[in-house]
Parts: C-alpha cells; sequence; structure tokens
C-alpha cells in the first residue's frame, strides 16, 4: 500500500469498496492533503488547479457522516453555475453508489419551482445548487438547512466573482453554528480571505501546486 491509497484513510468498507469499483485506487495530491483534515472534521481552505480531483475529496467527506435514515439535507454544496451543479451531483452519486438509498438532489435556477419543491418534499440527504436557487427555496421554507453537517463552497472564487457573495451569506447564516464547512478555490483573491475569516472555524489551510 503506499502512502496515497485511499485504503490509509478510515473509510466505511463500502466506500473503500466503490471506490476500488469506479477505478480510484491513489488519492491525487489535493486529495491525500485534504481528506484527513475532512475526516477529521476541520474546516478547510482547499486551494488546486481545475481537474486536480477536489470533487471527490468533499464528496467522500460529505458523505463520511451522512446518516441514510434522515431524510434531511445534511450536506449542501454551493457551485456557481448549473452545470458544475449537475457535475457535481453526478460524482457524490457515484462515490454514493455503494451506500444505501443516499439522494443527491440539484437546486439551480432557470427551471420551475414545482419539480424541486416535490423533490424535496421527498426529502434529499445531498443538495448542491446555486446561491440563487437555494436562497430562494431557503425564504419559501421549502428547504431546511437546520441538520445540515457539511456545507461546502466549490468554486468559491467563482461564485464571488459572479457577485453570489451576499446570497452566500444569507444562506450559511441559517445553517447550524456546528457545521463543518469547506472552502474548495482554483485561485486564493482577497474576497476569499474576507469569506473564510466570516464564515469558517479556524480552517486549515491546504494549497497543491500546478504540478502532480
Ligand atoms: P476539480 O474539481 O478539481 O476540477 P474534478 O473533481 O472534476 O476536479 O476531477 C477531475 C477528474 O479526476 C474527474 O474525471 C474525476 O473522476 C477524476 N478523479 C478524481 N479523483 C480521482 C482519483 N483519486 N483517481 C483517479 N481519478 C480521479
Ligand atoms: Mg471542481
Amino acid at each position: 500500500m503506499t502512502t496515497n491509497a485511499f485504503a490509509s484513510l478510515p473509510l466505511s468498507a463500502a466506500m473503500q469498496a466503490n471506490l476500488a469499483a469506479i477505478g480510484y485506487a491513489e488519492m491525487t495530491p489535493i486529495q491525500a492533503a485534504s481528506l484527513p483534515l475532512i475526516l477529521k472534521g476541520r474546516d478547510l481552505i482547499a486551494q488546486a488547479k481545475t481537474g486536480s480531483g477536489k470533487t471527490a475529496a468533499f464528496g467522500i467527506g460529505l458523505l463520511h457522516p451522512l446518516n441514510p435514515r434522515y431524510f434531511g439535507c445534511q450536506a449542501l454544496v454551493l457551485c456557481p453555475t448549473r452545470e458544475l451543479a449537475d457535475q457535481v451531483a453526478k460524482e457524490i452519486r457515484r462515490l454514493a453508489r455503494a451506500a444505501d438509498n443516499i439522494k443527491v438532489l440539484t437546486l439551480c435556477g432557470g427551471v420551475p419551482f414545482g419539480p424541486q419543491i416535490g423533490s424535496l418534499e421527498h426529502g434529499a440527504h445531498v443538495i448542491v445548487g446555486t446561491p440563487g436557487r437555494i436562497q430562494e427555496h431557503l425564504r419559501k421554507g421549502t428547504l431546511k438547512v437546520d441538520g445540515l453537517n457539511t456545507l461546502v463552497l466549490d468554486e468559491a472564487d467563482r461564485m464571488l466573482d459572479m457577485g453570489f457573495v451576499d446570497s452566500i451569506s444569507e444562506i450559511i447564516e441559517q445553517t447550524p453554528a456546528r457545521r463543518q464547512t469547506l472552502l474548495f478555490s482554483a485561485t486564493y483573491p482577497a474576497g476569499i480571505e474576507q469569506l473564510a475569516a466570516r464564515f469558517l472555524r479556524t480552517p486549515e489551510r491546504v494549497e497543491v501546486e500546478a504540478q502532480h
């Protein structure tokens, strides 16, 4: 077993088997740097370029403490666009395949509310969406996040560029204070530092350079 093998992590046997089944043997550098901290429950700022495997880092992390028997939102992933939210949801579903009946729901703008509200009434363990639509569901009361364990800000730099800071803040203020917050970004502009200072609790910071 090499040092970066997923087998070195304290994951369930089902998750280990599923990772092997989908062909993930070695952790990528950002996964190796972040997953031990994520699994300990630490807040994290993780910076690594596109294509480095950030989705599985937080995906494995948020699935780890999930309770399949509680059909409320336990993990919320905020993404800048619908395309990215769809990709993230797809990867989390793949990672969750071995677990029993984990429901992953995407909530993005540009589509009617009705079907989303219907899906929310059936319950979802993991919600992936864009800040504007998530904020609207919270305002309508159609989404509740008081049972949340894990909040992920994916591509946080792009979400700030797109002007989502107020939506993100309003969303976070409705989540439990004892949540774990994971911030992923390809770059580290000043706005990220400010966001982290407001919403992360003594975060660890991991950064992986372009080469891997
Ligand atoms: P990022 O979010 O950092 O841009 P992604 O999470 O989209 O990157 O991952 C990029 C690609 O790497 C995806 O196709 C994913 O399936 C693959 N990948 C992620 N982790 C691993 C791994 N440990 N081993 C092999 N492939 C991986
Ligand atoms: Mg990504």
